[in-house]
């Protein structure tokens, strides 16, 4: 890493729990956590995302800054009370592929994320609160989803 007056190394002094729901968060890149606060932005410090469903705490910093579902320009679709986004770049919902699933049997959401990925088109770490590529949770909802409607793929 170079050492510029603007990189500051975010080490993680903090501790790795969410301090309202103890969830053990994953971190996540500060250009992520900038990208997606719609209010000013907290001193740089390592960050981490709480994927509880039931906390407020999307990101939460090893220097105490603590951002909530409200300081974010995305609601987090793992989330309650979200509308269930999975896909952060080309908005799909888990409702839509309910929706695909229950009509059809089947969903060509995961394809068309694929292709879009593929031809370079996503842009994840500064749209999904992850900073990651969606094509994981779209599966696992997908999965989750036809074993809760009965579908078998
Ligand atoms: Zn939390």
């Amino acid at each position: 890493m170079s050492e510029s007056c603007c990189s500051v190394t975010a080490a993680d002094r903090g501790d790795s729990r969410c301090p309202a729901s103890g969830f053990e968060g994953k971190p996540v890149d500060w250009t992520t956590v900038a990208a997606l606060t719609s209010g000013p932005l907290p001193a740089r410090q390592g960050f981490r995302l709480c994927r509880d469903p039931n906390c407020e705490i999307v990101y939460y910093g090893s220097a105490e800054a603590v951002l909530l579902t409200r300081d974010l320009n995305v609601q987090p679709g793992f989330k309650n009370g979200s509308d269930g986004l999975v896909c952060y770049c080309f908005l799909h919902r888990k409702a839509d592929i309910a929706g695909q699933l229950s009509e059809t049997g089947e969903t060509d959401i995961f394809e068309s994320v694929k292709e879009e990925v593929q031809a370079g088109n996503c842009a994840c770490e500064v749209r999904n609160p992850s900073g990651k590529c969606c094509l994981e949770d779209v599966q696992k909802t997908i999965r989750r989803l036809e074993k809760e409607l009965g579908v078998t793929a």
